[in-house]
């Protein structure tokens, strides 16, 4: 039932080429205000059913084009998100509450640069040869896309991690069908209505919404689907893993992070403290890559901290429409009510609180009171036991504690079962790569943070992932690989 009578967005799923109504839906929340905008399919086995034979039925047309057709039509759907780039930073930035400045500059740019990324990308592929002369052979390798590629994202960031995964699939041949997450639908129904113009063949990319549990594990199990690539919480990929493992089905998992950045005594500060608050605050702290442990060297912890709660206390938090805010809301209540219960118990376990939750106040406009707000909060004096340093909170909250050593600092940051991201700030060189090298994380950046070339890999080791995505990465893990021998 509706909370407001006031106009509501409806999606459809977009299945062969066409926009098909379902039987039920969900409730989506305006997060900035808590009203019920928009109304999301609630699809189920009949719907991804229906777009899986739509995927099949595309393949043997899509896959058999060239690469430059395909690149093609992908740098044409680039330039028309491009076009409409505005409108949809606006629709993202309503549907998940981040800042308007942030969709903008953010996740639609590189929505079209994944297009425009993996257009490119695909021209400059080669195989492997190789020569065996007493036998009088060589051998090749020929890739060919898999089939039909379910794809399944989350909703920090729609529009990007879900062309992160549509453009490799399609620039390789394969045809896809796609689940975003039922709490940020909005901007892969948009896209839907550019794929025709663009020159998308009906079927080949196919949008399913809905929940996880029913319209992803539908697709998850269907026997047609023999790829999947998630990114994701990790409870959630194990869901996924025990699920596919009848089908033995190839998969993607690109999960969760408890990210550190290191400080030592040497680093430039006047570069390190605004780039860990965006790596601590960003897009809400809701970002996979997102730092939520900061050590920082026994001698210089003090005034880092004391910098760090000065600038954290600047972060506008407001209205995410408004052009000069920098927090925007939560993606629910529901999240909200998880991060701020991260900020009770780590209270309750006697650690310091120095901005933030509980210690500052929050004003809004009186349009956003509904919102699901919070202030960056800084925790000090937490022990590295503590949930709060050892959990995912994904939320602007972050903890600061010192250390004295290297090899301290390695083993400390090495400890959670997380392995996505690192950070390291120091002028030192040859320390930058001695603690690189023993970080177990999928991605250290030294003296910046998110940073990426999307031709190298990406992912996380331990709990963070399974496989690596990128240009190489994706190529391969979108298609499938033969060995070729032959006798002359
Ligand atoms: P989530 O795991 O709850 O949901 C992700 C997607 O999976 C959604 O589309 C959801 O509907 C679907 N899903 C849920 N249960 C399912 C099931 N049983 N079968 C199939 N699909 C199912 O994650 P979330 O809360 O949407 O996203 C936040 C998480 O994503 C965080 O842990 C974050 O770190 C992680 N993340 C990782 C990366 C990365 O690249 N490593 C990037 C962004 C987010």
């Amino acid at each position: 039932t509706m909370a407001h009578s006031k106009a509501v967005l409806v999606l459809e799923n977009f299945i062969a080429g066409n926009f098909v109504p379902c039987s039920s839906y969900i409730d989506s929340y305006n997060p900035s205000t808590g009203d019920v905008y928009c109304r999301v399919p609630d699809s189920g086995k009949e719907e991804v059913e229906a777009a899986v034979k739509a995927a099949k039925n595309a393949f043997p047309i899509w896959s058999s084009k060239s690469p430059l057709e395909r690149s093609q039509i992908l740098n044409k759907l680039a330039d028309l998100i491009e076009h409409d780039l505005e409108a949809f930073a606006q629709a993202e930035s309503k549907d998940q509450g981040k800042t308007i400045t942030f969709a903008r500059t953010v996740d639609i740019p590189r929505a079209v640069y994944n297009f425009r990324f993996f257009a490119s990308s695909i021209l400059h592929h080669t195989t492997e040869c190789t020569e065996m002369a007493t036998m009088g052979c060589v051998h090749y390798t020929s890739r060919a896309p898999v089939g039909v590629a379910g794809l399944i994202s989350p909703w920090n960031l729609p529009l990007y991690l879900l062309t992160w995964k549509i453009a490799p699939a399609i620039a390789c041949g394969n045809t896809v069908v796609a689940k975003p997450s039922e709490m940020t639908s909005v901007t892969a129904w948009m896209m839907c209505k550019l794929l025709e113009k663009a020159g998308v063949p009906h079927g080949v990319v196919n949008v399913v919404f809905g929940m996880g549990t029913k319209a992803g594990e539908a697709l998850v199990c269907h026997p047609d689907v023999p790829l999947i690539s998630f990114t994701g919480s990790t409870l959630t990929a194990q869901r996924i893993t025990e699920k596919s493992a009848p089908h033995c089905k190839r998969l993607s998992l690109e999960l969760g992070g408890k990210n550190p950045a290191i400080v030592f005594d040497d680093a430039d500060l006047a570069q390190c403290i605004p780039t860990t608050l965006r790596s601590s605050f960003a897009n809400q702290g809701e970002i996979c890559l997102c730092t939520s442990r900061i050590f920082v060297q026994r001698g210089i912890y003090s005034e880092f901290l004391k910098r760090f709660v000065a600038e954290a206390k600047k972060w506008k938090v407001g209205n995410p429409s408004d052009p000069t805010v920098d927090v925007g809301a939560l993606i629910s209540k529901e999240h909200l009510e998880k991060v701020r219960s991260y900020v009770k118990k780590a209270q309750a376990e006697g650690a310091r609180v120095l901005c933030g939750e509980g210690v500052d106040s929050l004003a809004l406009p009186a349009g956003n009171r509904k919102g699901y707000f919070m202030l960056p909060t800084v925790i000090a004096e937490v022990k590295d036991e503590s949930c709060c340093m050892q959990e995912e909170i994904f939320g602007p909250v972050t903890c600061v504690v010192a250390f004295d050593t290297e090899e301290e600092v390695i083993e400390r940051a090495n400890s959670v079962k997380y392995g996505l991201a690192a950070t390291v700030w120091s002028s030192n060189v040859g320390r930058v790569h001695r603690v690189a090298k023993r970080l177990q994380s999928g991605l250290v950046w030294t003296n910046c943070w998110l940073v990426r070339d999307l031709n190298l890999p990406f992912g996380g080791m331990k709990a963070s992932g399974v496989g690596r995505e990128g240009a190489k990465d994706s190529y391969e893990f979108f298609t499938e690989v033969k060995t070729i021998t032959i006798k002359h």
